[in-house]
């Protein structure tokens, strides 16, 4: 589904933020990118959003070059890949209903459908309760739920989370993972990025492990309950 092939990318600054990554994300997979600070995680992320271009290689979504985009095409694309990023990125002053039904009238959504989905997809991250509360009413780990069930709304087929429970504890932690498996199960495509090496005991599943801007590990794992 998504391919990088030869991917090298040198910021301006002449940062080199990755160098010579292949790989290759299936349809339902759920990856888990493990690596320190500055390992090149984001930067994967971005390339995949086409946020930003490679210096050398190839980016492929679907076997299609998305480095050749136009605008309109890059649009496209972006509506494919649902995004949750560890500082939520909520809107503030509207409600967790109004977060969701925002993203839904962005994408063309009628008034019917944002009236059936929206309680729909918060019962899913466990927040039908907090339906009428503003963010700042919300716990990390429910703002973080609510992030999701934003990302998921207009059905991406893949969810990319940039480090999403860097801003919060072990129990959130926990019911975070749970609901992107969830939504694994339930078929979209997960690409989790973390720098935190104890969190993928309890992911499973493939790990990818960067370190300086290369893949330095790519295999499958058994999860566990931290
Ligand atoms: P990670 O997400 O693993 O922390 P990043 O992809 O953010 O890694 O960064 C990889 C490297 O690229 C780091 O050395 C970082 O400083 C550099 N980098 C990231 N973004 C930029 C940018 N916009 N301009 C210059 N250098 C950058």
């Amino acid at each position: 589904m998504i391919k990088f092939v030869n991917v090298s990318k040198v910021y301006p600054n002449g940062s080199v933020a990755l160098e010579n990554v292949n790989l290759e994300i299936g349809k339902g997979e759920f990856v888990t990118i493990v690596g320190p600070s500055g390992a090149g995680k984001t930067t994967l992320n971005k390339l995949m959003l086409d946020e930003e271009r490679p210096t050398e290689g190839t980016v492929l979504f679907e076997n299609v070059d998305i480095n050749t985009f136009s605008r309109s095409q890059i649009t496209a694309l972006r509506r494919r890949i649902g995004t949750v990023f560890q500082e939520f990125r909520l809107l503030p002053n509207k409600t967790a209903y109004e977060n969701i039904a925002f993203a839904m009238e962005a994408a063309g959504k009628s008034d019917e459908e944002i009236v059936s989905d929206v309680p729909h997809v918060l019962q899913l991250v466990d927040m039908a309760d907090r339906m009428f509360h503003f963010p700042n009413q919300l716990s990390g780990g429910e703002k973080q739920r609510l992030a999701i069930a934003r990302a998921i709304i207009n059905q991406p087929e893949v969810l990319i989370a940039d480090e999403p429970t860097g801003n919060l504890d072990s129990r959130n932690t926990a019911e975070v993972i749970e609901i992107l498996k969830k939504i694994n199960d339930l078929g979209t495509t997960v690409i989790l990025t973390t720098h935190d090496p104890q969190l993928i005991k309890a992911v499973g599943q493939r790990i990818i492990s960067m370190e300086r801007g290369r893949v330095v590990g790519d295999d499958q794992r058994a999860a566990t309950v931290i």
